[in-house]
């Protein structure tokens, strides 16, 4: 290694949001850094022994990262990695792999190289840990808790108890409708004319939503939901998430179960 042993660089928690080979044994990191927020990282040789760097990167690992950074254009470099957990639980799982793919796919999507933002870095590492013990039944809640804390952070957070218009409390059993652009829940006397892109959600799943934002991480992970439930949930927070990235998500619609409705009519058949 060159690498000058004086200045080795500096060192943060780091989430792999995708990684890639590069030559024969390096491979380029897209990473989240606890201290300076998205970075794309150089590990070179990091695909061959090598004391420094334990690798290869994967993708939503958590590790201890020592990066050189570099000014304009050129990548960081990475000089030191050591994993502190691959969250093993995500990778025997596929509903909780797809949903920590999405944790990384709005991580990635959502933020802006070395504009840090530790509470939302916090907020993800939480979320996989918890998504890594979470029962099939609530991975839905642990991700909608997710989903809905990260657009809160970023502003974002839809208003579910009432009209994001005019602030009117929706009642506990109301079905409402939701406006991803007016910012959650509008009123019948504020919908005016054609409101584009409603989506209606029932009682039962807008408690759940509101549930899962409001619960500790170890509560999340013990909230079961029904697939009706789960689609529910989905189709309204990747309304308002794809709203605010302003692109479709990808691993979002492995999240959502099979239409309930008709895996029904199917069984029915049978
Ligand atoms: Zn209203």
């Amino acid at each position: 290694m060159t690498v000058s042993q004086k200045d080795p660089g500096e060192t943060t928690l780091a989430l792999v949001l995708k990684r890639q080979d590069y030559s024969e044994n390096s491979q380029i990191g897209r990473l989240m850094t606890r201290t300076r927020g998205r970075a794309s990282v150089l590990a070179k040789g990091i695909r061959k022994p090598n004391p420094d760097l334990l690798g290869p990167l994967d993708l939503a690992q958590l590790g201890e990262a020592t990066i050189k950074w570099r000014k304009g254009d050129s990548l960081n470099l990475l000089t030191r990695w050591r994993v502190v957990t691959g969250f093993p639980g995500l990778r025997d799982d596929l509903n909780r792999f797809h949903a920590a793919c999405h944790v990384t796919e709005i991580l990635h999507e959502g933020h802006r190289d070395q504009d840090p933002d530790t509470a939302r870095f916090d907020l993800a590492v939480e979320t996989l840990a918890g998504l890594e013990v979470s029962p099939p039944t609530s991975v839905a809640a642990v991700t909608a808790r997710f989903d809905l804390r990260w657009l809160g952070y970023a502003g974002f957070a839809p208003m579910l108890e009432g009209c994001a218009l005019c602030r009117k409390k929706a009642p506990e059993k109301a079905a409402v409708k939701i406006s991803p652009g007016r910012g959650g829940v509008v009123c019948s006397s504020c919908l005016q004319g054609s409101t584009p892109g409603l989506i209606p959600l029932a009682s039962a799943p807008r408690r759940l939503l509101l549930t899962a934002r409001d619960a500790l991480i170890a509560d999340a992970v013990a909230l079961s939901v029904s697939d009706s439930g789960a689609l529910a949930m989905r189709a309204v927070l990747d309304a308002c998430l794809e709203n605010v990235l302003e692109k479709e998500l990808c691993a979002a619609r492995f999240l959502r179960p099979e239409n309930p409705l008709s895996q029904k009519a199917s069984d029915e058949l049978e």
